[in-house]
């Protein structure tokens, strides 16, 4: 694949006798923002942390730009990584903070200075130099994190949550300010998070991993769109699944749901399955031109949308019906018809 980026070919990690990462193989492009996302504990870090050097894997192989680096010490990877934490000196000025890693390398401080000037002015910190990091905003203090990974020019940037001490709005910010700054270095990107929107809103492309497994390797429209089975179809957005029975009927697919109601699909699947509707593709129909009924449990006013919670049969459905002053809201209580949409249905396998 790419020879410039990085791969991670058939990695496998335990630690003690629990394996953690299993059998992950995943090739990301130069200049790519990529993310890893799942829920806590899937091994997103551990990954992040092989790819650093500072977790050794038992078996496997990762490549930087082609090389093999599998064996070398943290140091020597060329791997930029900012935590969590900032883990910024709390002694040491914003400047000083951002040169030390240069320092470390016996840089002559005139192109130490050079460095560090363009850094700042990157990261729009110039004004806050000399300033101590607690005389700075939670988001000016992530900034620095960043400033002093990316003046060491590192070939890849590793971030570990790195926005989940802000507050919501400024992690929205935030978000938007990495991206600009990587698109800005053209800098190869892996981004952990357990947090949908954020690797959405940022992401080329997301590894989806639970239990340590790859689950699907996407872009962030065909996780939502085309999920490989029903953990990510579960994961990504909002998901309504139906389990039943898909049949062929005059060259047309139709799924059974417990006898009661046939859904039309386009797939070549058949057998055991589930489909999944998307809550903004199911609509409010009529008793002729429908596919399912059910009864409104509850309903949520959303403003540009209202959020329906609908009993059919054993499952509760969730319908998002785009809002209009001219729309009327049903009711709790009431008995609706549903069509879906042949289009955007889609068809897993029960697993
Ligand atoms: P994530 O970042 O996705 O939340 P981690 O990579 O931190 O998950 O952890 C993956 C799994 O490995 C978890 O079950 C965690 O408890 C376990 N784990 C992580 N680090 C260690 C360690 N140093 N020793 C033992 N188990 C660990
Ligand atoms: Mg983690």
């Amino acid at each position: 694949m790419s020879k410039h980026g990085i791969s991670l070919k058939n990695i496998e990690l335990s630690f003690g006798s629990v394996k953690v990462i299993k059998n992950v193989s995943i090739e990301i492009n130069h200049g790519e923002f990529f993310s890893f996302l799942g829920p806590s504990g899937c091994g997103k870090s551990t990954l992040l942390r092989l790819i650093a050097g500072f977790e050794h894997c038992q078996k496997g192989q990762i490549l930087i730009d082609g090389k093999d680096i599998t064996h070398l010490p943290p140091w020597k990877r060329k791997v930029g990584m900012v935590f969590q934490s900032y883990a910024l000196w709390p002694h040491m000025t914003i400047r000083q903070n951002i040169e030390f890693g240069l320092k470390e390398q016996k840089m002559p401080q005139k192109e130490i200075n050079y460095k560090v000037d363009k850094v700042l002015e990157l990261v729009s910190l110039k004004e806050f130099a000399s300033r101590y990091p607690n005389q700075l905003s939670g988001g000016q203090q992530q900034r620095v994190a960043l400033a002093r990974t990316v003046v060491t020019e590192p070939k890849v940037l590793l971030l570990d949550e790195p926005l989940s001490n802000l507050d919501a709005s400024l992690r929205v910010e935030m978000r938007q300010e990495l991206l600009s700054l990587q698109r800005e270095l053209n800098l190869t990107t892996i981004f952990v998070t357990h947090d949908q929107e954020e690797a959405n809103t940022t992401s080329d492309r997301i590894a989806l991993l639970k239990g340590g497994i790859v689950q699907q390797i996407d872009t962030p429209n065909n996780l939502y769109d085309t999920p490989n089975n029903l953990f990510v179809a579960n994961f990504i957005g909002s998901a309504n699944i139906l389990k039943g029975n898909v049949i062929k009927e005059n060259n047309t697919s139709k799924i059974l749901i417990s006898d009661t109601f046939k859904i039309p699909v386009k797939t070549d699947i058949l057998g055991d399955c589930s489909i999944l509707l998307r809550p903004h593709t199911l609509e409010v129909s009529t008793k002729d031109d429908c596919h399912l009924e059910g009864k409104i449990t509850n309903k949520e006013f959303l403003g540009n949308m209202v959020r329906y919670f609908v009993k059919v049969l054993d499952n509760e459905l969730i319908i998002d019906s785009i809002h209009f002053k001219s729309s009327a809201l049903l009711d709790i209580g009431e008995s609706i018809y549903i069509k879906t949409n042949e289009d955007e249905n889609y068809i897993l396998k029960n697993e």
